[in-house]
């Protein structure tokens, strides 16, 4: 069967900020012009900072060059560095692993919940030693991490707790924000995150002033902002865009329902999906709490041949991660030697993602759904 052009649903939608292009173009041009020249770090990017701030209730939000500069910021005004573990999940993406190894520190893989896909509070625990200094546990596809315990096992250890929150914009679990559990959290802006947008970027949350400051130094090469090449710090080169802040700015107004659509999407997927189980297809946990609308993720035995089947009706798919970190060749030698790592090699086999942005119309939403369902029961029905 060929499928028309404007037919195939593509798992990456290139239209995602159509409707934003005269937004985009004005904060260029706007910045551009601007009498001050400021084109990083200006007031745009702290009117955003206050955004978030006053948003999610948090002391200080410090907004700098992508989520994974985030999370390195974090490890560095932590202290994290030689000598140190940081116990983080097998299954997700390489920050998780890569801005340890940058300080020096050593990653600590920790298996996965089966279901939820994120870090097993119970494996993290037994992970822990005299040596480990920080958890720094990822919420996964859709599904916050089990904060609630991670937190008090961050108490009892007395180590500090990291939150990759970098996918997790609108998740809510036990009325506290992703991004608000841990000592510090992240969100990452890139095109395709949850605030996504047209270029890189992301930034810290915390409650935290002594490291809320600490960031605010390093994203910047160590300076305290107030005193010009006086370097308190070995920093980085972590700043914030003007034209993005603007463009977030902008943004910030539909978020809100650009979340709630995207949630809708999920909640219809999970409706026509969630009795395929015993046929071989696990639909992700559904229920509000902890859960987020980034990307709606399937865990199929046969996941080449639902992959197959989907494309050949114009849909496209993917597979995040189809490796574990700990098996990475950049990671590896890293990892415990003969570590197994079960569940997260599980999900790494057998994950698959469909289409979810919040333009997806509810025909092709639908289509998707009679699609999964019809390589289970060869019918739509
Ligand atoms: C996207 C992501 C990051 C990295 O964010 P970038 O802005 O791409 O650097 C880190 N952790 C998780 C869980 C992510 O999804």
């Amino acid at each position: 069967m060929t499928v028309t052009a404007e037919r195939a649903i593509p798992f990456f939608a290139p239209d995602l900020f159509e409707a934003d292009r005269d937004a985009l173009l004005g904060a260029l041009y706007e910045v551009g012009t601007d009498p001050e020249q400021k084109f990083i770090l200006g007031r745009r990017t702290a009117r955003l900072e206050d955004a978030l701030r006053t948003r999610l209730d948090a002391s200080d939000v410090v907004a700098c060059s992508s989520g994974t500069s985030a999370l390195t910021l974090i490890l560095s005004a932590m202290d994290i560095g030689p000598g140190d573990e940081v116990i983080v999940p097998a299954f997700g993406c390489a920050p998780l692993a890569s801005t340890v190894l940058s300080q020096g520190a050593t990653p600590v893989f920790a298996d996965v919940d089966p279901r939820a896909l994120t870090m097993d509070p119970e494996h993290a625990e037994a992970l822990v030693t005299e040596r480990t200094r920080a958890l720094m546990p990822a919420h996964m596809f859709s599904v916050m991490a089990d904060m609630p315990r991670l937190r008090a096992l961050a108490s009892r250890a007395g180590v500090r707790l990291v939150e990759d929150s970098a996918l997790a914009q609108g998740g809510v679990l036990a009325g506290r924000p992703a991004g608000r559990w841990g000592d510090a959290g992240v969100y990452s802006f890139v095109q395709v995150k949850i605030f996504g947008m047209p270029g890189e970027g992301g930034v810290v949350l915390t409650d935290d002033t002594d490291l809320a400051e600490r960031v605010r130094m390093l994203r910047n090469h160590g300076q305290d902002g107030r005193n010009r090449f006086l370097h308190h710090h070995v920093g980085h080169n972590s700043r914030f865009d003007e034209v993005m802040a603007a463009f977030q700015l902008h943004r910030m107004a539909g978020l809100t329902e650009r979340v709630d659509r995207r949630t809708e999407i999920c909640s219809y997927y999970s409706e026509r999906l969630a009795d395929l189980a015993d046929a071989g297809v696990v639909a992700p946990p559904v229920g509000g709490d902890g859960r987020f609308p980034y990307v709606y993720t399937l865990l199929c035995e046969d996941r080449e041949g639902l992959r197959d089947h989907l494309a050949a009706q114009g849909i496209a798919t993917h597979v995040y991660y189809p490796r574990i970190l700990p098996e990475q060749p950049a990671f590896s030698e890293h990892a415990c030697p003969g570590g197994h790592w079960p569940r997260a090699s599980e999900a790494a086999r057998r994950n698959i993602s469909l289409p979810l942005y919040p333009h997806l119309s509810d025909a092709r939403v639908e289509h998707v759904a009679d699609a999964v369902r019809s390589f289970v029961h060869g019918s739509t029905r």
